[in-house]
């Protein structure tokens, strides 16, 4: 009892109370220290979209990766949002994002660090959920308990317990489906996923006379040196292992769509100028004639679809490397019409 009547005589002390008054006010004296950690702040711009912070996150709801709209100069991009009713501020996501400078800061890290890295190695080891075909190989062969789990009918990687040893990459059936990221030159690894999907989309469109008229059942295939791909390649990073690996990871997964135009056909009806949703398809009335702009367009399909005259084809495309080595390697291409259905309703 005499305690207690000890606390209620110092809480009522004026003293007590301005200087509680101050330190819940007064930023000098309440500065937060650097390893408090608030939500983490997001800088969409630096994000490659590897999941590894969707993955590393343990609070449910609280972090997802979303996409921006395509727009006419650019198709849309995936960066993460945080849900501040389900975050918890671990700062697990910062930890893991691979990128330099960071797509997701809180705080101070306490893992990773540029001079302190608690990975093993050089690679960050993440499931691609769209080619993953849940086998659960890469769990059985994983011997760190915990480190791969799944969750809602997804594999996921725990990055605070991989040691890297790639147990799960050596033992995935399904080519792609783990991904070895590497955590270094990460700009420069963005600049060569750009130069290699530019280059394919570049080296289709010359092909544009012999894909136009294939029917559904018809397959066009041709072969890309990566020669000059290389040389172009190395000059934005120098570094062959990685140039491989880049290309590797881009040809297992790129689908690219392919739009043709046969203005030969074209009745002027003007359907698809209104339907194009970015504005890439425009009549032009002194030469009457249907315009699309290749730089404007999504490969929507929506042209295709709308068209009743077949003027507009769909196509889409596969690639696989097949590098003997970096000097003489080539891309196989494939390209197939699409089987979406054609023309208006
Ligand atoms: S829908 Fe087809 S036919 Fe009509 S204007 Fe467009 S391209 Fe020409
Ligand atoms: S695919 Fe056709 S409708 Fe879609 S953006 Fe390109 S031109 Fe426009």
């Amino acid at each position: 009892m005499s305690s207690l009547i000890w606390y209620l005589y110092e809480f009522a002390r004026k003293s007590w109370a301005e200087s509680f008054a101050v330190a819940r006010t007064n930023p000098e004296i309440v500065e937060t220290p650097d390893r408090f950690r608030d939500f983490p702040e997001v800088f969409p711009e630096h994000c490659i979209s590897c999941g590894a912070c969707t993955a590393a996150c343990p609070a449910p709801n609280a972090i997802r990766l979303v996409r921006s709209e395509d727009t006419a100069e650019e198709e849309g991009k995936a960066y993460p949002v945080i849900n501040h009713r389900g975050c918890i501020r671990c700062g697990f996501c910062a930890e893991v994002c691979p990128t330099v400078p960071k797509t997701i800061t809180c705080g101070e890290n306490h893992l990773i660090r540029e001079e302190f890295t608690i990975l093993p190695t050089d690679r960050m080891f993440v499931i691609d959920d769209y080619l993953c075909i849940r086998c659960k190989k890469c769990l059985k062969a994983c011997p760190v308990p915990g480190a791969i789990y799944e969750e809602d009918n997804k594999i996921i990687i725990d990055q605070s317990l991989c040691i890297g040893c790639e147990e799960c990459l050596n033992n995935c059936p399904v080519k792609g489906a783990v991904k070895g990221i590497f955590i270094s030159h990460i700009q420069e690894q963005k600049e060569i996923i750009n130069l290699v999907v530019n280059t394919l989309e570049e080296s289709i469109e010359r092909k544009r006379d012999d894909i136009t008229h294939l029917s559904d059942e018809e397959v066009y295939k041709f072969d890309l040196s990566i020669t000059e791909l290389v040389e172009r390649a190395r000059s934005i990073l120098a570094n062959d292992e990685l140039i491989l690996d880049t290309f590797q990871k881009i040809t297992d997964r790129l689908k690219l769509r392919i739009v043709t135009w046969d203005e030969d056909k074209c009745k002027k009806c003007r359907l698809c100028v209104d339907e194009c949703p970015s504005g890439a398809i425009t009549y032009d009335e002194k030469e009457n004639v249907i315009k699309r702009d290749t730089k404007k367009c999504l490969r929507c399909s929506t042209c295709y679809q709308t068209c009743p005259f077949g003027v507009a084809g769909y196509f889409v495309s596969r690639f696989l490397l097949d590098p003997t080595s970096l000097e003489d390697g080539v891309i196989h291409i494939t390209v197939k019409a699409s089987q979406l259905p054609i023309g208006a309703d």
